[in-house]
C-alpha cells in the first residue's frame, strides 16, 4: 500500500471551498496516536463520549496504532465492536507520532477533524470550542498551552527555547507552546495531505498552509496515566528536524563563522608579522599555533555537520519511501452507515 492520499471525499474538497457547513448534519473525526496506550485508552473513550455526546455533530474517532507492542491494538479492537464511533488504522510498525497523525490525516473523511493525544493531556473539553471557532469560519483552530504541569523543569526550559529560536530561524512563524492538538476544516485537511516531505515536522506544516488560524487558551495537565514517550535523545532529534525542514539559517551560519575567524585570523596574522618586524622571533609561538589550528578544527568539523544534517535530510526524501505501511484499517461503524 503507499501513501498516496485516498481520492475520497477529503481530497476532492478544493482549497477553494467554504470552510464550514451547517453545523448538526456536521461530521467530526477524533484522529488520536496511539503507541503503547493500554492504560489510557478506555478513560479515553469515556472523556470524549462525556463531552461529545452532547454536541450536535456527528463524531466517530480514528485510532492510529503505531505499532505497539503491548494490549494497545487488542483493546482498540474490542472498543472498535463495542463503541460504533471507534475506528483504527493499524500501522506496520512504530513510525513516529508525526507520521501516525499523517496516516490518519490521510485516510479520516469528515467535515472537521481533531487531532488529539490519547493520555488526556489534550483535554477534550475544548473541542466544543474548536467546533464554534470553527463554525465561525477557522481553518485551523490550535490549543495555545497556558501552563505546563506534572513535566519536567528542563522539558519546559528546552520546549521554551525551542520555539523561540524557531520562530527566530524559520521563515514561517510557528505558534509557541502549541502542540498538535488541533482543529482542522476538510480544506485545510486537503492542504496537509498534499504535502508529503519525509522529514514530518507537523508543528511548521500546519503552520505553512495558512487559511485562518486561531488559538485557544488550555492548561496542559499532567498525563493521566502511562509514561511520555519522549526522551531527550527523541526530543534533540525533533528540534533538529524542526529547524532543518523550515529554516536554511544553518547553513549561512556556518558561512558566517568561517568568514568571522578567517578575519581574525588574518588580524592575527598581520599582528604577528608586525611583531616579529619589531621585536624579532623569540618566543617558538607553539600554544598560539595549537589553539588556532584546534579551534579552526572544531568550527570547520561544526560546519559539516552542519551540512552533513541537510544532505541526509536530502537522501531521505531522494529515497521516496512511503510515510508508513498500513496492516489492516477498521473504519468506524458510525461512518460506515451514512
Ligand atoms: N505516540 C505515537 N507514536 C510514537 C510516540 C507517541 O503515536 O512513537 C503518541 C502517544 O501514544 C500519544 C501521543 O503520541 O498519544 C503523545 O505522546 P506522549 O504523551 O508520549 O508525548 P508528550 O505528551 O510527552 O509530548
Ligand atoms: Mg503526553
Amino acid at each position: 500500500m503507499n501513501n498516496t492520499p485516498p481520492s475520497a471525499a477529503g481530497t476532492a474538497a478544493s482549497p477553494t471551498q467554504p470552510a464550514q457547513r451547517p453545523r448538526a448534519t456536521a461530521r467530526l473525526q477524533v484522529i488520536v496516536p496511539v503507541y503503547n496506550e493500554q492504560e489510557v485508552i478506555s478513560e479515553f473513550m469515556q472523556r470524549l463520549h462525556q463531552v461529545l455526546d452532547h454536541e450536535p455533530v456527528n463524531w466517530s474517532v480514528l485510532f492510529v496504532n503505531d505499532g505497539s507492542g503491548d494490549d494497545t491494538l487488542a483493546q482498540l479492537q474490542r472498543l472498535n465492536r463495542q463503541d460504533k464511533r471507534v475506528g483504527y488504522i493499524n500501522l506496520s510498525r512504530n513510525f513516529g507520532k508525526e507520521h501516525a497523525m499523517t496516516a490518519g490525516l490521510d485516510l479520516c473523511d469528515a467535515d472537521a477533524v481533531v487531532i488529539m493525544d490519547v493520555d488526556l493531556q489534550d483535554p477534550p473539553e475544548l473541542i466544543p470550542e474548536m467546533l464554534r471557532e470553527w463554525q465561525n469560519g477557522y481553518d485551523v483552530v490550535y490549543a495555545t498551552r497556558r501552563e505546563r504541569q506534572g513535566e519536567t523543569a528542563l522539558k519546559k526550559a528546552t520546549a521554551h527555547g525551542f520555539y523561540r529560536l524557531m520562530n527566530r530561524l524559520g521563515e514561517i512563524p510557528i505558534p509557541k507552546d502549541t502542540g498538535d492538538y488541533r482543529l482542522l476544516s476538510r480544506r485545510a485537511v486537503a492542504a496537509l495531505r498534499q504535502l508529503r516531505e519525509r522529514n514530518r515536522f507537523m508543528k511548521g506544516l500546519y503552520a505553512w498552509i495558512g487559511y485562518r488560524q486561531k488559538g485557544i487558551l488550555f492548561d496542559r495537565e499532567p498525563r493521566a496515566a502511562g509514561n511520555s514517550k519522549w526522551n531527550l535523545a527523541k526530543l534533540w532529534r525533533f528540534a533538529i528536524d524542526g529547524i532543518t525542514a523550515f529554516s536554511t539559517v544553518p547553513l549561512r551560519f556556518a558561512t558566517w563563522i568561517g568568514l568571522v575567524v578567517a578575519a581574525f585570523a588574518f588580524v592575527y596574522g598581520l599582528v604577528i608579522i608586525i611583531k616579529t618586524l619589531l621585536h624579532g622571533n623569540d618566543v617558538p609561538g607553539y600554544p598560539s599555533l595549537m589553539t588556532v589550528i584546534l579551534f579552526l578544527g572544531g568550527i570547520q568539523l561544526m560546519a559539516i555537520g552542519v551540512i552533513g544534517e541537510y544532505l541526509g535530510r536530502m537522501f531521505s526524501e531522494t529515497k521516496q519511501r512511503p510515510l508508513y505501511l498500513i496492516e489492516s484499517v477498521q473504519p468506524a461503524e458510525a461512518e460506515e452507515r451514512r
